[in-house]
């Protein structure tokens, strides 16, 4: 027998499912399964990122000064305490391996994104979750879910798979109501979606036991890019540093970053389209008899009557080329998750739920 082992919790580990984006035999194919903007990245990422191609020999800045620079004037946060990484998952992944490891807990609720629990278990420490009450983070359960042992509490807000989020209030309350060894993250990989929603960065500027991780994959349509970024307490961003690979980002990753920050005309046009496209959605839906949680993000979670009835609209929806997203992994069996698309890709998908529910009566 061997005697070359993963370390413990490593094979507890489900690899991590992404977004189907085929589906065998059929043509014109929407991709509504990984909450990808639609519009595609802003045309000045697109022009930073061809015009970083010729400067491919070089490696990129290590201490990412340019795009924590854009972020901070944009955002009005302090470079000083942002951190860069290929992704916010990364960012997840250095709080895991900075402040938990064997014999400690890392806290997240029930239908939280999947990456906490997994690179919880990557660090060696023991994942936890918690209750939510109907579909919403329930801050009393998390305080009540505390331990001593408790050293990260991940909250995403508005949240992946549901679209719910909880006010600035409660989340300070969350922050302050935490054990003092216990380091509260808000993932704020939606937050652009919320007119005028600071990701809970006066939260993070008031406190020092609260990071914040935003992403360039959602709003700014740099998924592929691998682009992320973290902000906390000086002290918490300087450990974070310490294992983070000095060229984690890339030189085109860097530029389209900066570029797609600074282009806040594009943005706000994002937002605007998404949130009318979301609520002619989720109208629709509801009127064929489908309902869903008001959603604050580029997606909604569609109530089914069951979980038969969810997976029989899911492979409905294929058969049309309509590729939405299960979350039984989720603990919601009767849920599909729907990225709000294109004008086109929502008036497609709202007839293919609506012929489908019509069928079934
Ligand atoms: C999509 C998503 C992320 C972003 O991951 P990246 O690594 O930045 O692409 C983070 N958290 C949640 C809840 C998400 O849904």
């Amino acid at each position: 027998m061997t005697r070359i082992t993963p370390q413990p919790g490593i094979m507890d580990i489900a690899l991590y499912q992404g977004g189907a984006a085929h589906v065998a035999g059929v043509s014109n194919v929407v991709k509504l399964s990984s909450n990808e903007n639609p519009l595609g990245p802003s045309p000045r990422a697109i022009d930073a990122m061809q015009a970083a191609a010729a400067s491919m020999n070089r490696y990129p800045s290590s201490d990412h000064g340019a795009l924590r620079s854009a972020i901070g004037e944009v955002h009005g946060l302090d470079p000083e305490r942002i951190i860069c990484g290929a992704g916010s998952d990364e960012i997840i992944a250095f709080l895991c391996q900075c402040f938990a490891g064997p014999g400690d807990e890392v806290l997240y609720t029930q239908h939280g994104f999947a990456m906490y629990r997994i690179s919880a278990l990557a660090a060696g420490a023991t994942p936890v979750e918690v209750t939510e009450r109907e579909r919403c983070v329930d801050v009393d359960a998390i305080l009540a879910g505390c331990t001593e042992q408790t050293r990260l509490v991940f909250i995403a807000n508005p949240a992946n798979p549901t679209g719910t989020m909880i006010s600035e209030g409660e989340v300070a309350r969350l922050a302050d109501g935490l054990p003092e060894q216990a380091l509260l993250v808000l993932d704020g990989a939606y937050a652009e979606y919320v007119e005028g929603f600071d990701a809970g960065a006066k939260v993070v500027e008031a406190r020092d036991n609260v990071v914040m991780t935003r992403t360039f994959s959602k709003i700014y349509g740099l998924g592929g890019a691998r682009v992320g970024y973290g902000y906390g307490p000086k002290a918490i961003v300087d450990v974070l540093n310490r294992v983070r690979g000095p060229f984690n980002v890339s030189v085109s990753g860097l530029a389209a970053a900066e570029a797609a920050v600074r282009d806040t005309g594009y943005t706000d046009h994002c937002r605007a389209e998404n949130a009318k496209w979301r609520s002619w959605l989720a109208e629709e839906l509801a009127a064929a008899g489908v309902p869903s949680d008001t959603s604050c993000a580029n997606f909604i979670l569609a109530r089914f009557a069951s979980q038969d009835e969810a997976e029989a609209c899911d492979e409905y929806l294929k058969t049309q080329g309509l590729i939405v997203r299960r979350v039984s992994g989720y603990g919601i069996p009767n849920g599909l998750r729907m990225t709000v698309g294109d004008e086109d890709s929502c008036r497609r998908l709202a007839a293919g739920v609506k012929a489908f529910k019509d069928a079934r009566t």
